[in-house]
């Protein structure tokens, strides 16, 4: 009987360490990872929200982006190579919308599936319907998120439109990050705010069906699209989003606070 209580024991000991170690030896890798060595070039010509930031901002921004990188597998697929300038933009465009919210990590992703073009709802780029610039998972894709890398590396290239590919599908992780993916990220909105943004976004969105708008049409698709779209433009045309959209801009300040707490 006693022999076998020191034999639990043991064991039980023995896994302890085991995981103490393992824990330390991961902790220690996320620790170790760097950034890649462009990342100052692309950050400063291709990323305006960093370049206005603060000295002492730049280097958190950077430092969330490191912790990122350290703990997301980037994955590219069907021979599509990953560069440093999609480690780069990838992360950019995922601390983009937290950047205002010190604590927050995207607990819901694992991986980052990279694809040479477009792809269809079914993950496959050579066949019908390839329309489809980004995604985040569900079902068999929980976790996961599939890029176009074009449409990732022209997001942050060309400034002069609304569109960034990534930043679209990670404000749909913002809004998943209450369990649903419905246009309402609820731990971003108190009530009020949350009953005004409803109201917001089911006005807006007759809009963009009535035509009277520049805002890409596909937020009209549902609130979850609508969110994610708005979230492109505000991020990436700032001050025009603000003259066109006073109100909206407001509440998604109210959502981002971009300039960290
Ligand atoms: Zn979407």
């Amino acid at each position: 009987m006693l022999l076998k209580g020191i034999i639990i024991l043991l064991s039980v000991a023995i896994l302890l360490v085991f995981l103490y170690l393992r824990g330390r030896k991961k902790k220690a890798k996320l620790a170790a990872y760097r950034l890649p060595q462009v990342t100052s070039f692309l950050l400063y010509n291709y990323v305006p929200f960093y370049v206005a930031l603060s000295h002492e901002e730049k280097a958190k921004f950077e430092e969330r982006m490191r912790d990122f990188l350290s703990r997301t597998k980037i994955t590219g697929v069907d021979g599509v190579t990953v560069h440093d300038i999609d480690r780069v933009f990838i992360a950019a465009a995922a601390i983009i919308p937290l950047f205002g919210h010190a604590d927050w990590r995207y607990y819901n992703l694992n991986e980052i599936l990279l694809y040479s073009d477009t792809f269809n709802r079914q993950y496959d780029i050579d066949g019908p319907g390839r329309d489809v610039l980004g995604l985040v998972g569900e079902g068999v894709l929980h976790r996961q998120m599939i890029l176009s890398q074009p449409a990732l590396r022209a997001g942050f290239i060309y400034p002069d439109n609304m569109h960034n590919t990534a930043i679209h599908e990670f404000a749909h992780l913002v809004d998943k990050a209450d369990g649903a993916i419905d246009g309402v990220p609820q731990y971003l909105l108190d009530k009020s705010s949350s009953k005004e943004w409803r109201s917001y976004m089911q006005t807006y969105i007759r809009a963009i069906k009535e035509g009277y708008t520049d805002i890409n049409p596909y937020g009209a698709t549902n609130e979850a699209e609508f969110f994610a779209v708005i979230s492109e433009y505000y991020f990436k045309q700032p001050q025009l989003f603000q003259q066109q959209y006073p109100e909206l801009y407001h509440l998604l300040h109210k959502m981002y606070k971009p300039v960290a707490a």
